[in-house]
């Protein structure tokens, strides 16, 4: 027991794992799959104005709102960032997003590159990580199996994932998702490390521990 409030004591608030990526990139699978293999950690749900794909449902995928509904969130400040992604706005609540940080839980943001970019200037200690598809022949495949997208849908998103790319240098980490159960394991070991990473302990509590 005693042992078990020590590590709560020794534990900061909950980190941030932001991560990025052009469409069919793998991004959904990749952090829908990372909460059941780690522990404390949990995605975070945006709210978006595109509808809800088959398969997606409200609140767990996405809170999915009218454009009026979000500009009037915009507008009494909602969004800890926000931005139009092929036509759609999307946006992380900052009341969601603290809440869990607060109760210590470490939480996983699919967002785009502009997202990221706002959110690095709020959150320096956050860690950014860039999921690739090992090819454009790859990535073009795998959004064309996305059936419910429309053929324009897809096009806009293939044009958006250059730009998205070109990005990938303000990241901390490159994962190339080639395989699935592979680029898990990398996010999972960017994850672990930065949990036990020197300045993620509390140095009042070594001092406490350890030094008086
Ligand atoms: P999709 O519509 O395919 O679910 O997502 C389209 C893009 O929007 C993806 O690149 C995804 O990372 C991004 N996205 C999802 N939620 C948010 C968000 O809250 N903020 C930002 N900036 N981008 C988001």
């Amino acid at each position: 027991m005693k042992a078990k409030n020590q590590l709560q004591e020794k534990k900061n608030k909950g980190r941030l794992f932001i991560i990025s990526g052009p469409s069919g990139a793998g991004k959904t699978s990749l952090c829908k799959k990372l909460p059941q293999s780690l522990h404390n950690l949990k995605c975070s749900v945006s709210y978006t104005t595109r509808n809800p794909r088959p398969q997606e449902d409200n609140d767990i995928d996405y809170t999915f709102i009218s454009r009026k509904e979000f500009r009037s969130r915009i507008q009494q400040g909602e969004f800890v960032e926000w931005a139009e992604v092929h036509g759609e706005l999307y946006g992380t609540s900052k009341i969601r997003l603290e809440e869990m940080i607060h109760s210590g839980i470490d939480v996983l943001l699919d967002i785009d590159t502009q997202g990221a970019k706002q959110l690095k200037e709020k959150y320096r200690t956050g860690v950014y990580i860039f999921v690739l598809p090992p090819s454009m022949e790859i990535l073009k495949k795998r959004l064309k199996k996305r059936k419910s997208d429309s053929q324009s849908d897809m096009e806009k998103r293939l044009r958006r994932s250059i730009d998205e790319i070109r990005s990938y240098r303000e990241y901390d980490y490159v994962i190339i998702n080639n395989k699935l159960d592979v680029a898990l394991m990398e996010l999972e070991a960017i994850i672990i490390a930065h949990r036990v990473s020197t300045k993620m302990i509390d140095p009042q509590w070594i001092e406490n521990q350890f030094l008086r």
